[in-house]
């Protein structure tokens, strides 16, 4: 057996209940609110006996799901990784991370649109009350979406002065900002704003590439996910105007991917589990390798760049006395194969085992 630090999905949505093929987020509308936090254990469980002990979940339809899920775990109601939660997406009404795709006359509950805002000061209140109900990081939405009703990847959303407002505002409550961005100068955006991590990064240039290397920001980017969107697709399950968002994204995101890694720009191993299902995260090892980075690189993406990412390079990412025993184990060197790592043989959180095969 290879031993290695439990794994870090950086980019997770384990509270949004059952993976729906068709990525539709109206399907959430045919659902109440427990359903949807009882259809996300089995979420939890296949992402820990996958080899994953800690994840950063950035954001759910229901808010305050994913507090829910989280604490669930800690005290032992359900099985799970470790994780670490948004509350709620800020997004633009109508923008990527609101629910949207009804006819205008109908109403939402209050917990389908609670981090929508439109001004720097909105974008603070929601913050704050995030903040208040005891997030561990915020979810911004800096450009459009591809699975979003009525939204471009392609185009801005929040502005410059609402992407400083979130990030000045989480940094009065200790919490990091994670930034959605897929279009060039939402990214730049969000960086010059000073986001610890942009997500997706799928259009990123090279001012951008620069501009994340100076600052220091990580890139997050689900470079695999692609593969079941593409299938989905194929079957006839996506709405057609997600496949439309979609066109030569995936193409020019792994190849932006590949220059990021040339450059230098620190890398963390996000997946956008959920777009896949569950339990099949570590498929994105050998998408990373077979673009640009080594295996080693790969590891430490989800590992130690992971632990530094969330703020808890004292307690994650490594093996070490003092951290929390996350340990797994595989059968062969990954250095060597690194698909070892999508068939994990044992795995331990703090120090209880999960996984013995
Ligand atoms: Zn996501």
């Amino acid at each position: 057996m290879a031993v290695l630090p439990g794994l870090i999905d950086c980019h997770t949505h384990l509270a949004d209940g059952a993976r729906d093929p068709s990525g539709d987020p109206l399907s959430q509308l045919k659902k109440t609110a427990a359903q949807v936090a009882f259809e996300s254990i089995p979420n939890a469980r296949l992402t820990l006996e996958s080899g994953f002990t800690t994840v950063r979940d950035v954001g759910v339809y229901r808010a305050f799901n994913d507090l829910a899920l989280r604490d669930a775990i800690s005290a032992g109601y359900v099985v799970g990784p470790r994780m670490f939660v948004a509350g709620a997406y800020i997004t633009i009404s109508g923008g990527a991370g609101a629910l949207t795709g009804m006819a205008p006359d109908i109403t939402l509950p209050w917990d389908l649109h609670y981090g929508e805002a439109n001004s720097p000061w909105e974008v603070r209140q929601k913050i704050r009350l995030l903040a208040n109900h005891g997030v561990d990081h915020i979810k911004v939405l800096s450009t459009g979406a591809v699975l979003t009703h009525g939204s471009s990847p392609r185009s801005e959303e929040f502005t410059m002065d609402e992407l400083e407002a979130a990030v000045d505002e989480a940094h009065h409550f200790g919490l990091r900002v994670a930034a959605h961005a897929h279009a060039r100068q939402g990214i730049k955006n969000a960086i010059r704003a000073g986001v610890t991590s942009v997500e997706h990064a799928t259009l990123i240039d090279d001012e951008g590439l620069a501009l994340a290397k100076a600052r220091g920001t990580y890139l997050d980017m689900d470079i695999y996910d692609e593969e079941c969107i593409q299938a989905d697709g194929a079957s006839g399950k996506i709405p057609t105007d997600f496949l439309q968002h979609d066109a030569e994204l995936g193409r020019i995101q792994r190849e932006n991917f590949r220059k990021a890694v040339n450059a230098g720009v620190k890398m963390s191993f996000g997946t956008d589990a959920g777009v896949c299902p569950y339990g099949v995260a570590a498929r994105q090892f050998a998408f990373m390798v077979k673009y640009g980075m080594t295996p080693m690189q790969a590891i430490q993406a989800a590992t130690g760049s992971a632990a530094d990412l969330l703020g808890h390079s004292s307690d994650l990412g490594s093996i070490k006395p003092g951290k929390y025993a996350d340990i797994i184990a595989v059968a062969g060197d990954p250095l060597q194969n690194i698909h070892q790592l999508e068939d994990v043989k044992f795995v331990m959180k703090e120090g209880k085992v999960y996984v013995r095969k």
